[in-house]
């Protein structure tokens, strides 16, 4: 049975696997990320040679999903904040120079919401929203079975979208992204200012403060989960999804910010919308980026419509 390889490429992490023809998984691993380009293509090299020695059986096709702003006509990192050795960096070549097979670059965000989709929460729902909540927030967006790419590629960066008109300025360069006000770094920025703390604690931590009954870490959540349900009244209304599903970090505290973010976007969204879509907790967590880049690699090779695919 044929093989299909995802990598997922992050700030610090290169998590990386094979699938088998059914989607399952055969084999899972990381590596921290180089900082360089070069030192990242030979990286690659290495553990595609490694990928395809491993099991012994023919990988048919791989997807690469990379951290950053991708264009899909060019095929090139056009704005990578997490990680400026690609920025602007052009990729297809670079990785054709040792991937002999059929080959898909995407965003990561958007392999991961694929991933969820085939083989995760999002099973069988064919529009679908994937919001990660981390450091930062990442989103992906499936319609219609299909990643939502837009014209180039730049589309379902749902972290910055405006929840708060004047809120902080974000690293694109807007203010009150969803980034900026519901993060993990927003949550613990939150705490810091109201608990009048200079300690830096994880949301990890801040979650246990706040079950243990400090208002100040629980606020923080609600405080996130409020303008979450903003950006979700938006998704709600704009795409109509079957399911939104959250994942990353801060999900680890999804008892603290779910309510406050389902009120809110009750609230906002028309009730079709509201009632037509669950809000659930993602199932494959820092998995999904590497099983949705095979899953995609192996699903567009098989339906061989040269349209649908995503380069030129
Ligand atoms: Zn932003």
């Amino acid at each position: 049975m044929p093989l299909f390889a995802g990598f997922d490429l992050g700030g610090t992490q290169l998590k990386y696997g094979l699938l088998d023809e059914r989607l399952h998984p055969v084999f899972k691993a990381k590596a921290p990320s180089p900082p360089s380009r070069g030192e990242l293509m030979a990286l690659f090299r290495v553990l595609w040679e490694e990928l395809k020695r491993r099991e012994r059986r023919t990988i048919r096709a791989a997807g690469f999903g990379l951290p950053g702003i991708f264009n899909h006509r060019e095929q090139r990192l056009v704005q990578a904040p997490n990680y400026p050795s690609l920025d602007g960096s052009q990729m297809r070549p670079a990785i054709a120079r040792f991937v002999e097979a059929p080959f898909w670059i995407d965003n990561e965000a958007n392999f991961a919401a694929y991933g969820e989709y085939r083989c995760g929460a999002g099973k069988g729902r064919h529009h679908l929203i994937l919001i990660t909540l981390g450091t930062g927030i990442g989103s992906g967006i499936i319609i219609d079975g299909e990643i939502l790419h837009g014209a180039r590629g730049y589309a379902a960066e749902m972290g910055h979208i405006t929840v708060r008109p004047n809120g902080a300025r974000c690293r694109c360069g807007s203010r009150g992204c969803l980034e900026t006000e519901a993060s993990a770094g927003a949550i613990i920025k939150t705490y810091r200012r109201i608990a009048r703390s200079s300690v830096s604690l994880t949301t990890e931590e801040i979650a246990a403060r706040a079950r243990k009954g400090d208002t100040a870490a629980r606020r923080s959540f609600e405080r996130a989960g409020y303008y979450l349900g903003i950006g979700l009244s938006i998704a709600l209304n704009l795409l109509n999804p079957e399911k939104i599903l959250l994942g990353g970090g801060v999900m680890d505290g999804a008892d603290l910010i779910l309510d406050s973010a389902v009120t809110e976007a009750r609230r906002r969204a028309f009730r079709a919308s509201f009632t037509a879509s669950t809000i659930e907790k993602a199932a494959l967590g820092n998995d999904a980026g590497f099983i949705g880049a095979a899953a995609w690699a192996r699903d567009t090779l098989r339906r061989k419509s040269p349209g649908r695919i995503p380069y030129p």
